[in-house]
């Protein structure tokens, strides 16, 4: 079966509309597809009111939060958008993204790129303000040649437009996915850099905090890391899920769909969702 439980669209930093990405997966024979955009449960509400085309539609958001002194992404899949505890994690992070916004504005001011808050807000239109939202205005400013360039030059982890934001705990962020009835899913384990030991201690705070999935596969990845990614679930007795993480069509980036083969003996959230 292909499914993808990882995906953005323009209620965030994705480049397709939710009907866009919805037609997208159709073509790609995708089965089963949850829209999760950076804490917004938007991507999924305008999805609601489309023709599915017998895709399976699941609700729900990638949720910024912190451990370990760094930002960790969790996907809650499945969520109860009615939710109080969850609407109101929401706004608050919506709040903190409107924050940061302008701190970013302001650094970028300082770096030389003045008026890249209203040109990033003009960029996001309604949708959660994001990074590349400033990194795309750099670029269409000819401030920076590539999103990739400004991400390494002044908005990527560490940099000077990488603004401290004190984002909800780790464990509140998953206590809230469940009390809206959701299935909490660590997203791409491997992409914080942790060492071997962070990365075993972040899987057992999530899982102590009541987390129930890692991503073994997010976008694309070597074969050996899907391998030890697919051990860490099972040394910690954590199901596993699969997302393509699709932002937009990138010749560096996975195409919508991941088959759930890969999975192999593995529990996977699907299996409890469907
Ligand atoms: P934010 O949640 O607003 O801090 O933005 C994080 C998003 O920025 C991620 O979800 C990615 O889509 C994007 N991103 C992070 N690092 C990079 C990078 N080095 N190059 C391109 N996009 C990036
Ligand atoms: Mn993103
Ligand atoms: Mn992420
Ligand atoms: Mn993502």
């Amino acid at each position: 079966m292909l499914i993808d439980f990882h995906t953005h669209t323009t209620a965030s930093d994705g480049a397709l509309s939710p009907s866009q990405l919805l037609l997208r997966a159709a073509e790609r024979g995708v089965q089963a597809l949850a829209l999760t955009d950076h804490d917004t449960l938007s991507g999924w509400q305008a999805a609601q009111a489309l023709e599915a085309d017998g895709i399976a539609i699941v609700c729900g958001a990638e949720l910024s939060c912190q451990w370990g002194g760094a930002t960790i992404h969790v996907v809650g899949l499945n969520v109860n958008a009615n939710s109080e505890a969850l609407v109101g994690m929401l706004e608050h992070l919506q709040q903190l993204r409107h924050d940061r916004a302008a701190k970013i504005g302001a650094k970028l001011e300082q770096l030389g790129a003045p008026g890249a808050l209203a040109g990033a807000q003009a960029l996001a239109g309604e949708a959660a303000i994001c990074r590349p939202h400033f990194a795309h205005w750099l670029v269409s400013e000819g401030y920076m040649p590539t999103v990739s360039r400004a991400f390494d030059k002044w908005l990527g982890n560490g940099k000077p437009g990488d603004i401290k934001t004190l984002w909800p705990s780790l464990a509140e962020t998953v206590a809230v996915i469940a009390a809206a009835g959701g299935v909490p899913v660590l997203a791409h384990p491997l992409k914080y850099r942790f060492t071997r030991t962070k990365l075993r201690a972040m899987c057992d705070a999530f899982s102590s905090a009541g987390g129930a999935a890692i991503e073994i596969v997010n976008g694309r990845q070597s074969d050996s890391e899907i391998v030890a990614l697919k051990r860490l679930a099972k040394d910690k007795d954590l199901m596993v899920s699969l997302g393509s993480d699709f932002h937009r069509e990138w010749a560096h980036g996975a195409d919508l769909g991941v088959d759930t083969s890969i999975a192999g003996d593995v529990a996977g959230v699907w299996e409890m969702i469907l």
